[in-house]
């Protein structure tokens, strides 16, 4: 590895699982010092475990209890003095639609999803600021578009990514704030999913890569936009969903009309008006 965070230190909230251990991994692979926030003590232990380092420290904390993200963040400061660099990363799923939720679900998913992440850039600004450091959400894409049922996190992760840019403006020069949004990754958070076969037949069909991100891949975004590749990359949502996204939504024409043998034929692929018949 390059070595881009080499002396630099790195909070990552809900680190201990998914996207969020494989960006530990990744920032202390590539030299940091990693806080890895979680509320599960028993995780942390597994992944520091597993790596060995004294550059790996683990912080057990509810990202919804705001006395415990101050604690997290002081703690981390006392310890370093500075933060380089925090990953806004624990959070939930919901599935429901309006009709099917209640008040205090809304705002379980708003709380983690959307108040956490405030919460702890708000308390680690000082030391972000005297850093020159910078944060990353992780959005998703259903912060982008709407999704069948998923009406609550929905709305969290479009408050993020919109977040990410009120905040991008705000804190400049001093730091820089981006977002990740991922689509579909394979973590213990999407198992719901991934281990339905129904679910992923329709899915993975609908993915132009065919199969859903690893980790790794999500993490390598993070790492890219927390690190000084990224010095001119400010208040930016990076899509990290295969192609997923740059579907408009249309059906795929070109299986429906014969794929490639239809495509074959150059007058098909124009798409104008039949002389003389009404427009
Ligand atoms: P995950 O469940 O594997 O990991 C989430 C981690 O957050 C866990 O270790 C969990 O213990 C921790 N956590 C949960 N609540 C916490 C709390 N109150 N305080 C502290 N830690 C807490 O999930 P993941 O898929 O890696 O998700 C990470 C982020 O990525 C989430 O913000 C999620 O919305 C987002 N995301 C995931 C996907 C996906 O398909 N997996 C897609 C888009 C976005």
């Amino acid at each position: 590895m390059s070595g881009r965070f080499d002396g630099k230190v790195a909070i990552v909230t809900g680190g201990a699982s998914g996207i969020g251990e494989a960006t530990v991994r990744r920032l202390h692979d590539e030299g940091a010092s990693v806080v890895v926030a979680d509320i599960r003590p028993e995780a942390i232990d597994a992944l520091a475990g597993s790596l060995r380092s004294d550059r790996i420290v683990g912080h057990r904390v509810d990202m919804l209890v705001t006395a415990e993200i101050e604690t997290l963040i002081a703690t981390v400061a006392d310890r370093f003095g500075v933060i380089d660099v925090l990953v806004n990363n624990a959070g939930i799923g919901s599935f429901g639609r309006i009709t099917d939720i209640d008040l205090a679900h809304w705002r379980e998913v708003m709380a983690i999803d959307v108040e956490a992440a405030m919460w702890a850039s708000r308390t680690a600004m000082p030391f972000l600021e005297k850093a020159r450091g910078n944060i990353v959400h992780v959005a998703s894409v259903a912060g982008i578009a709407g999704d069948y049922g998923f009406a609550a996190y929905n709305a969290a992760k479009a408050a993020l990514i919109n977040l990410t840019r009120a905040m991008a403006l705000d804190h400049a020069p001093h730091v820089r704030v981006n977002a990740v949004s991922p689509g579909l990754t394979a973590t213990p958070l999407a198992v719901g999913l991934t281990g339905n076969p129904d679910i992923m037949a329709a899915w993975t069909n609908a993915l132009p890569l065919g199969r859903p991100a690893d980790p790794a891949e999500i993490a390598a975004a993070i790492a890219f936009l927390a690190s000084r590749d990224a010095s001119y990359v400010n208040g930016h949502n990076l899509v990290v969903d295969g192609g997923g996204m740059a579907h408009t939504g249309l059906p795929n024409f070109t299986n429906i009309l014969g794929g490639a043998s239809h495509l074959a034929s150059a007058e098909s692929l124009v798409i104008r008006p039949v002389p003389g018949e009404p427009a």
